[in-house]
């Protein structure tokens, strides 16, 4: 169809004096540019701000104020619900080459401005440079994943012929799309969901976490920069989840709802999206990303310095608040010990610090998070062994919620620290009989995200991959860092939907199939 065979945006090289040189120059102008502002919702295609704002701050430093943003009122958001539907009935015949191309040039305006994106979202999410790094190089991939998945399902797909009908199998979007969004991968996941509704015809209201609207800000005016029509995205702003939560799920006008975020949320929208409103005319569709409480699994054969490695990157990279970070250590018994020091040593040695300055270990999101986890700390230290950190952490007199890389051991499968999703640098270790019994416990979840799997042994592993219950099992690596168009990413159980962003089905939960017969 045109496009160039596929490769995955590469990494920046922070190693290279140039290259750090050049992302501090980002943070620069970055703060220059954007520190202080007040930005607008996107209702209509057109720049609408509202009396009512909310502060946007930097984790890193509660007191700094990064930039405002609006509160939507109901008005507003019944507006933007409206234009979204009007647009709909342009955009859903739109050409899937036309959207293809406007995804291809999105993502090269992206490449050209990766450092400022990292910037922007250090200074609103706490994720250092690397983090960030990977996350706009995964948005990158998914502009080029999604003009790819237009094309393909533009297509249709082949039926079994009949001698005397001509049939075709075709794809068409469903209407308004509501995408609700997390703050802790603020530029990728918002625009996956998103790319999956506009990519298939669809228009999108895209309601960003309010923590984090900056990094959506910029993406969706980068969009419009690269030819989307303006009214395709109507992006709405609030820290007020009475007008932008269920009124949104519930309006009738809406017709899917895209999700990623915790699971007490996930299985609200559910429910209520369960409810035929007055005057709606579908069964509104739900695709939900919820939590994890992702394993690895150690078994006695493999390299116990790779895994310690390892370990430690899934657990505490982005003071593992990822759905798909490692949060239980089962280890068999015979190395338990062994790998148990090996991760710690290298958990001691991580430094706590400024995101902006690319510190391994920097802030949570905010302190009511800070509390929740150390909450989960507190009570583990009655429940459990407390092998390194367990306490608030010290940076520069700032403000923020620095936690110490914490982890646990002899914690039992009943512990809530074995079962539930704390979204902290928090691991438990958990010992096993021998690997049969680790996969047992393994699967003693609800959720079923990632699962990482250590072993040289060709049996373990077919078992492994057999029997561990998950959406995303990687055998002999880490369990995060999926990466688009490779590891289409998505959960069994409690974890959500399993609808596999970045993956070549994603495109069909935002359609519906249309079977045309025509007698010759
Ligand atoms: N896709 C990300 C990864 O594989 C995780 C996304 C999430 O935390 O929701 O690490």
């Amino acid at each position: 169809a045109g496009l160039l065979p596929f490769e995955h945006e590469p990494y920046f090289n922070y190693a290279d004096p140039q290259v750090a040189q050049a992302q501090r120059e980002a943070f620069a102008q970055v703060r220059e540019k954007y520190v202080g502002k007040t930005f607008p919702m996107i209702i209509g295609g057109k720049a609408v701000t509202s009396a009512d704002t909310h502060d946007v701050l930097n984790p890193a430093d509660t007191d700094e104020v990064v930039w405002r943003f609006s509160n939507a009122s109901a008005a507003q958001r019944d507006e933007a619900i409206a234009s979204a539907k009007a647009a709909f009935e342009d955009w859903r015949f739109s050409d899937p080459m036309q959207r293809a191309s406007i995804l291809k040039r999105a993502a090269t305006l992206l490449q050209q401005r990766r450092m400022e994106f990292i910037a922007v979202m250090t200074l609103e999410n706490g994720k250092n440079w690397a983090e960030a790094d990977g996350e706009v190089a995964e948005s990158v991939d998914h502009f080029e994943v999604f003009a790819r998945e237009t094309l393909k399902w533009a297509a249709g797909k082949p039926v079994y012929p009949m001698p005397d009908e001509h049939v075709t199998m075709t794809y068409e979007p469903l209407g308004v799309v509501a995408c609700i969004n997390p703050w802790n991968f603020p530029s990728a996941i918002p625009l996956g969901m998103a790319l999956g509704a506009i990519a298939a015809g669809n228009t999108v209201i895209w309601k960003p976490a309010s923590d984090t609207p900056l990094s959506s800000y910029l993406m969706v005016e980068l969009l419009f920069e690269a030819g989307l029509p303006r009214n395709v995205i109507q992006f709405l702003t609030s820290a007020d989840n009475d007008v932008l939560g269920d009124p949104l799920v519930d309006h009738p006008d809406v017709r899917m709802i895209a999700f990623t975020g915790s699971k007490a949320i996930g299985c609200r929208i559910y429910e209520r999206a369960a409810k035929v409103q007055p005057g709606q005319r579908w069964l509104k569709r739900v695709i939900a990303e919820m939590g994890g409480k992702d394993p690895t699994i150690v078994c006695a054969d493999t390299d116990l310095d790779v895994a310690a490695r390892d370990i430690v990157a899934s657990t505490f990279g982005y003071q593992g608040q990822k759905c798909s970070a490692c949060s239980r250590v089962i280890a068999e018994d015979s190395i338990h010990d062994e790998l148990l020091s090996k991760v710690v040593d290298l958990t001691e040695k991580l430094q706590i610090g400024l995101p902006e300055d690319n510190a391994p270990i920097g802030p949570v999101i905010h302190e009511r998070a800070a509390e929740g986890i150390l909450k989960y700390i507190e009570n583990g230290k009655k429940t459990a062994k407390l092998v390194t950190g367990g306490q608030r952490a010290e940076v520069n007199g700032k403000k923020g919620g620095y936690i110490q890389p914490t982890i646990f051991a002899d914690v039992k499968p009943t512990d809530p620290l074995f079962q539930e999703e704390i979204f902290g640098p928090v691991l438990a270790f958990t010992r096993a009989r021998d690997w049969q019994h680790a996969i047992e416990l393994a699967n003693d979840s609800e959720y079923g995200l990632t699962a990482a799997f250590y072993s040289r042994d060709s049996h373990k592993i077919s078992e492994a991959r057999r029997l561990i219950h998950v959406g995303n099992l990687y055998i002999n690596r880490k369990c995060t860092g999926a990466l688009s168009g490779t590891h289409a990413f998505g959960g069994y159980g409690m974890s959500g939907t399993n609808a596999k962003v970045g993956g070549p089905d994603y495109l069909f939960w935002f359609m519906q199939t249309k079977t045309t017969a025509q007698k010759y």
